[in-house]
């Protein structure tokens, strides 16, 4: 949608200006802010809503903390097609400190840091990826001489909101695998008075990033979240239920080994340890490189990096759920998924209340939206 660096964004301009200046047309935009819309759940026609609150945002700025991490989640959401993560942050808000993306270095960009977020005290985004280590005064995770625990706690400070990007962020993930050697926990293991996002995943899809800042910037606030503080509107249903191989699962069709005629066949993956029935992710619909693919459509079963401390309660990968298996036993993979997300007997049940919810959330049209995820009833995030 964005022309990049077309104009610089003038001081004080809002993103309706920009785009203005820059040549990009008002249909443009409005399929970004559409797509948007349908992503929230919110329908298409809350498209005009959605653009209303966002081309009057002034600039917003955001800091990306690196932790320890393999940047994958990085490039997933850079490699998105529009409406990219990319034109977001490289056109919509003021990345004003990320270790991947900025060309600069050294003690130049600590002290743009620590500049930006003295400005901006108080209304910007924290985006953290990666794990923070903990053992060892936390020497494991540095940068410029300092732990990253104490770049996060003084980042977190100041910020509006903060979006926990990857498994890793929140859960630990690879890092906090048996026998977790550098003590890796998650941010909300360290920052408690904050509101905290879960873009689950390893990596998540770049779009439901994308959404959740657009969310952030239309109505001044997170989206709402399950238990695990995932967005409702990207996790609100199992792989299981949109999964395009469930009619082979329900008969009893799986594949048993990667290059048997039921793998050409496309059957379910189920046998091949495919942990779709016990994982919340909108893979199937979203899906990832422009929509091009996933991965049960590639014919590799779901490894279920959505779910609380995914690595360690999803291996080994090629084991199937236990005890799962044959027709028509739709209630007892709920009560596998339930015994693998742990402590979750409750969270499932909540799940599946909120996943009906949102099922009919998104048939229904804008105006039986609920009043308080409308745009025009919420002040926007600069007022
Ligand atoms: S969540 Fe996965 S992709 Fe993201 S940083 Fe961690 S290991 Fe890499
Ligand atoms: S077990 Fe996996 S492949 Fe089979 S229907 Fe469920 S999600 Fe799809």
């Amino acid at each position: 949608m964005f022309l990049r660096n077309a104009e610089p964004w003038m001081d004080g301009s809002t993103l309706g200006e920009h785009l203005e200046e820059s040549g990009v047309s008002r249909r443009s935009f409005l399929e970004f802010c559409t797509e948007m819309a349908v992503i929230l759940g919110l329908g298409s026609a809350a498209a005009p809503s959605v653009a209303k609150a966002l081309e009057a945002q002034k600039r917003p700025t955001v800091i990306w903390l690196e932790m320890q991490e393999c940047t994958g989640c990085v490039e997933s959401v850079l490699r998105t097609e529009a409406p990219t993560i990319g034109d977001l942050v490289l056109d919509v808000v003021s990345l004003d400190y990320s270790e991947t993306l900025m060309a600069a270095a050294g003690h130049a960009v600590e002290k743009a840091k620590a500049d930006s977020m003295a400005k901006n005290k108080g209304g910007y985004v924290l985006i953290v990826t990666g794990s923070v280590p903990t053992k060892e005064d936390g020497i494991y995770c540095m940068v410029a001489g300092r732990t990253i625990r104490e770049h996060l706690e003084e980042a977190a400070e100041g910020a509006a909101a903060i979006i926990a990007l990857g498994a890793c962020a929140h859960w630990g993930s690879v890092q906090a695998a048996r026998p977790n050697p550098t003590g890796a926990v998650g941010v909300r293991d360290i920052i408690k008075n904050k509101p905290i996002i879960n873009i689950a995943g390893c990596p998540p899809i770049g779009d439901v990033v994308t959404a959740s800042v657009v969310h952030f910037l239309t109505f001044g606030r997170l989206p709402s979240t399950d238990r695990e503080g995932r967005p409702l509107f990207a996790y609100g249903n199992r792989i299981h239920d949109d999964c395009p191989r469930r009619a082979h699962y329900d008969a009893g069709q799986y594949v048993e080994n990667f290059d048997d005629d039921a793998a050409r066949r496309g059957w379910c993956l189920y046998q091949m340890g495919c942990k779709g029935p016990a994982t919340y992710s909108p893979c199937p619909i979203v899906q990832w490189n422009n929509r091009t693919s996933w991965p049960i459509g590639a014919g590799h079963p779901c490894i279920g990096c959505t779910e609380p401390y995914f690595w360690d309660t999803m291996t080994p990968f090629y084991r199937r759920l236990p005890e799962v298996g044959g027709f028509g036993v739709e209630e007892r993979v709920d009560t596998i998924g339930a015994s693998l997300a742990i402590g979750a007997a409750a969270g499932v049940l909540t799940h599946a209340g909120m996943t009906v919810l949102h099922q009919i959330r998104r048939r229904k049209s804008m105006k039986q939206v609920p009043e308080h995820e409308h745009p025009a009833t919420e002040e926007s995030h600069n007022g």
